[in-house]
């Protein structure tokens, strides 16, 4: 009883073969019975970039819900297929990385994060786009995605945030180089930097509040140039960062913004919620304003009228 009228459309599982959580995809089906799927299509790929081939048959299919299961890398191939579509996103945050899930509040935990992509509230969020592809927590050019691969979870637990200031340390041999960012078309900065970041979320490495009042509703992407060069100077800025004060280092420039452009005068790779994505001396972004519908938590403030 009661089954039957909670049945919900079709639902798509797009899953990352080798990611795991709770009792793996085995408790993931298990569940998606319990909640009386009316029509399951299940897809699963052994590497993230295979994800987007996969939302796009299942948007053909018609799915109303697509459930995404992988970290943060796996949420930005599906995202980047599912901007502007309008079709529901639930996050099984079951990748290494979940900062996106993390940021809006669902758990590492299969049932709970099931019982949200099901029943939570529907979000209209925002995402960035770079180069032509969407992201859901931060865009880097320099030195961030090595910071977010190193940073492991046991390291974290025993050392807490000072370990993701070392990690990030140890990768950070990058030379300043020329660098012109314009903001909707007027010149914000030229100079030397090391580093450029766009957050769409607050969190966007491992336990580190890189953007105070980052809110992925607000229409605005943030962005901060380092100028920091050498250790000495880059100490300061992960420390400032780790203090939750990044906006206070002399090394850190920080705006807002809903179009950037970015040229450098050498190479600089360049990655998206952790993934890396190649090399380049140019750079577009621009803020997507609810660009993708996500099923968060029902007790987020937000959602209260
Ligand atoms: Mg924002």
């Amino acid at each position: 009883m009661g089954r039957q009228s909670q049945k919900i459309g079709t639902v798509a599982v797009v899953a990352h073969r080798r990611k795991s959580l709770g009792g793996g995809l085995d408790e993931l089906r298990r569940l998606l019975a319990d909640e009386g799927v009316g029509r399951l299509l299940w897809y699963e790929v052994p590497k993230s970039r295979k994800a987007p081939k996969k939302v796009r048959k299942a948007l053909k299919e018609g799915a109303e819900l697509v459930l995404v299961w992988g970290g943060d890398g796996m949420v930005q191939r599906c995202v980047d297929a599912l901007a502007g579509s309008g079709v529901t996103v639930g996050v099984i945050p079951a990748g290494t990385a979940n900062l996106f899930a993390q940021n809006l509040g669902i758990p590492e935990d299969l049932p709970k994060a099931v019982q949200i992509a099901f029943h939570g509230a529907s979000r209209k969020l925002d995402l960035g786009k770079v180069n032509g592809e969407h992201f859901a927590v931060m865009a880097g050019l320099g030195f961030d995605a090595k910071m977010i691969k190193d940073a492991d979870r046991g390291l974290k637990d025993r050392l807490g945030r000072v370990a993701y200031v070392w990690t990030g340390l140890r990768h950070v041999r990058g030379e300043p180089v020329p660098m012109k960012v314009k903001i909707d078309g007027v010149t914000w900065f030229e100079g030397e930097a090391s580093c450029l970041l766009l957050g769409n979320v607050g969190v966007i490495t491992g336990g580190i509040e890189a953007f105070d009042d980052a809110r992925p509703d607000d229409g605005w992407l943030e962005i901060g140039v380092t100028t920091a060069k050498g250790p000495i100077q880059w100490a300061r800025v992960l420390g400032r960062m780790s203090a939750g004060r990044s906006d206070e280092s002399p090394f850190v420039r920080m705006t807002r913004a809903r179009k950037v452009s970015v040229k450098l005068g050498a190479p600089m790779p360049y990655e998206l919620d952790g993934g890396a994505k190649g090399t380049v001396t140019e750079l577009r972004a621009a803020v997507v304003p609810g660009g993708i519908t996500i099923r968060v938590p029902r007790d987020d403030a937000s959602d209260r009228p």
